[in-house]
């Protein structure tokens, strides 16, 4: 079956920018607070190379959360299995940034897409790595094939002077023994990974390997393994968009990944990678409008993995 992603997409945003207005641009990091909010873009990327556009899907915006999968991939990659036994796979039911679940469960975040869980997937990566920002930086440019994706130094400091609640679950972890590098450099590193600036085509692209059985199609290098991919796309399955991740499955039916930027990046193994982008959030930290146009966009192609 053919189908028209161009059509579809002018589609989706005609239908859903009435949307805008609706949700709220995160604000406990300050400078995410100044983002236009009007701001509206969708790409979608196929194995086979085509990419489609609509909106503002070529402005970088700060991916946040979505960086959590590029540093797990590196860290999986390096260490294998011996990294689950610092964190576990089972959704949280709780916010992104809680501690809650942490006393009860001895310091060992549910999952690395979590806060906790991806304080611990940077510490993994500050002991493997001499100079961990560049190995980072390199890593997402290669999978984007762009080589001016940067990280956002003023996101990047304005969430190091108000980051209590991040420096509270490191040293939380660390009493229990499970962050072994200095709390600081956790934080600095975890923020800047944060404070990437890139577009919903950087996004899109750069997750394909994801949908291509972990080999990165623009250098055809193979980062994961066939094995560690599923685990991969099966934590964005379950974990992927904080306490509603469920309804996210429930709604698109794909592994995705969402960031408090307002991106959420979705895979359809062996076809394609979507990516879109709104700032204004809604109450789980998920793009208000962007969960409404990934819903779409598999309702309306009917394409599914089920
Ligand atoms: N840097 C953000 C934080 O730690 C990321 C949260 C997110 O995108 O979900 O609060």
């Amino acid at each position: 079956m053919d189908i028209d992603y161009q059509s579809c997409l002018n589609e989706i945003y005609e239908e859903t920018k009435g949307l805008l207005g609706k949700g709220k641009v995160a604000d406990y990091i300050p400078a995410l607070a100044e983002v236009d909010p009007n701001q509206y873009g969708i790409c979608v990327h196929t194995l086979e190379g085509q990419t489609y556009y609509v909106g503002d899907a070529k402005t970088p915006f700060s991916i946040q959360s979505i960086s959590k999968v590029f540093v797990l991939s590196m860290v999986f990659a390096a260490l294998g299995d011996s990294i689950w036994s610092r964190m576990g796979r089972e959704p949280s039911g709780s916010s992104f940034n809680s501690l809650v679940l942490l006393e009860t469960e001895n310091g060992k975040p549910r999952n690395p897409f979590i806060n906790a869980g991806a304080l611990v997937t940077t510490d993994c990566l500050l002991s493997i790595s001499k100079n961990p920002l560049k190995d980072i930086l390199v890593y997402v440019r290669n999978l984007a094939n762009n080589k001016y994706i940067n990280y956002d130094s003023v996101v990047a400091n304005s969430e190091m002077e108000t980051n209590f609640r991040n420096a509270a679950l490191l040293n939380f972890m660390k009493s229990f023994s499970n962050i072994n590098n200095d709390v600081n450099e956790v934080l600095n590193t975890y923020c800047h990974q944060c404070a990437l600036m890139m577009s919903c085509e950087d996004i899109a692209k750069a997750f394909s390997y994801l949908a291509n059985g972990g080999i990165n199609p623009f250098n055809n290098k193979r980062l994961l393994t066939l094995s560690q991919t599923k685990r991969l796309n099966a934590l964005m399955q379950t974990c992927g968009l904080y306490d509603e991740s469920g309804e996210f499955a429930f709604c698109t039916g794909l592994p995705g990944k969402s960031g408090v930027g307002g991106g959420i990046v979705a895979i359809i193994p062996k076809l394609l990678t979507i990516c879109v982008w709104s700032p204004e959030l809604n109450k789980h930290g998920n793009s208000l409008v962007g969960m409404k146009a990934l819903e779409l966009f598999t309702t309306k192609t009917g394409i599914s993995i089920f």
